[in-house]
């Protein structure tokens, strides 16, 4: 409830509604009243249907949307209305990993790595891609940890999504945070490099303490994997608890009216074939394609 928690969350709400397009649409807002917390190294995922909120949720909490309501401790410190320059800081311990990996692909993975860095350099040195040894080391032991140590010098349009997405793992880690907020991290890649991704996740809680935040369509992958889950559905917190206590009730109450959404969850047990396989689709209607 108080600064105890690495991460507090206190009846976070998001409206678009300023921004809504289509004659007629009404106020509602994409998050509302979602409190909760989180500690160091948990893992916790959050699932629901498309357009639940869950990408809104994860944006909002390292300020890359702005919560229209309610507020967010990290660390001890309110962040809610942080600033340009307290969010430089912040964002230096919040790590972000993304669907589209947002690699620069024209650069090396170790160049990419290094990009963790840059927000402990000022705009000179970062602009001149200024590392020191320390850091070029600390990027190959990174890579080398995600399993990619023979990939440094690859461009990084040259590897696999499930390659890229390690990458922005050891990106990601290069900026040493505590927490790490994975919005669809899995979504694009194929069963097998999903469960590589999921392992260093977990790996990363339980080793170095690391706080993950991940948002899944793969509620399968979130069963076996949480140590808590967080259902949304339209925008509100409608279930929190462990993966046991995530039947396939609770499930089928989460997904309410989107069950083909799902994938086979029906059976309540850790399925290792899931269907992580979706391409890239738009905002949100992946599915889970089979
Ligand atoms: P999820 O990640 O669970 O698919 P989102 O957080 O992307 O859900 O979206 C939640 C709701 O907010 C949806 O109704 C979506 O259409 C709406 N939304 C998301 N981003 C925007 C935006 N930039 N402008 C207007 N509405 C948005």
């Amino acid at each position: 409830m108080n600064g105890t928690h690495l991460l507090d969350i206190r009846d976070l709400g998001k409206s678009y509604e300023a921004r809504r397009r289509g004659a007629g649409e009404g106020t509602a807002s994409a998050l509302s009243g979602v409190s909760f917390t989180a500690d160091a190294g948990e893992f916790i995922t959050v699932i629901g249907p498309s357009g639940a909120g869950k990408s809104t949720l994860l944006r909002s909490i390292n300020r890359l949307i702005e919560p229209t309501e309610g507020a967010i401790t990290f660390a001890g410190r309110d962040i809610t209305h942080l600033g340009r320059s307290g969010l430089r800081e912040v964002h230096r311990e919040i790590a972000m990993i993304f669907q589209n990996y947002n690699l620069v692909y024209r650069l090396t993975a170790i160049q990419n790595v290094l990009h963790g860095r840059l927000g402990y350099k000022n705009a000179l040195a970062g602009s001149l891609g200024l590392y020191t040894e320390e850091e070029k080391l600390r990027a190959f032991e990174l890579l080398d940890e995600v399993g990619l140590g023979e990939f440094a010098y690859r461009r990084a349009d040259q590897l696999s999504g499930g390659q890229k997405q390690r990458v922005g793992i050891a990106r990601s880690l290069m900026q040493e945070p505590k927490i790490m907020l994975c919005d669809e991290p899995i979504a694009s890649l194929d069963p097998k490099s999903s469960r590589m991704v999921m392992e260093i996740l977990r790996r990363l809680t339980r080793q170095r303490g690391i706080t993950c935040i991940v948002n899944l369509h793969q509620v399968d992958f979130a069963l076996e994997y949480s140590d808590r889950i967080i259902g949304l559905r339209a925008g509100e917190k409608v279930f929190e608890g462990t993966p046991e206590q995530a039947t396939p009730e609770v499930i089928r109450g989460i997904y309410e009216g989107q069950m083909d959404e799902v994938v086979d969850v029906t059976v309540g047990a850790v399925d290792a074939d899931v269907a992580g396989a979706a391409p890239l689709a738009g905002a949100g209607a992946v599915g889970g394609a089979q």
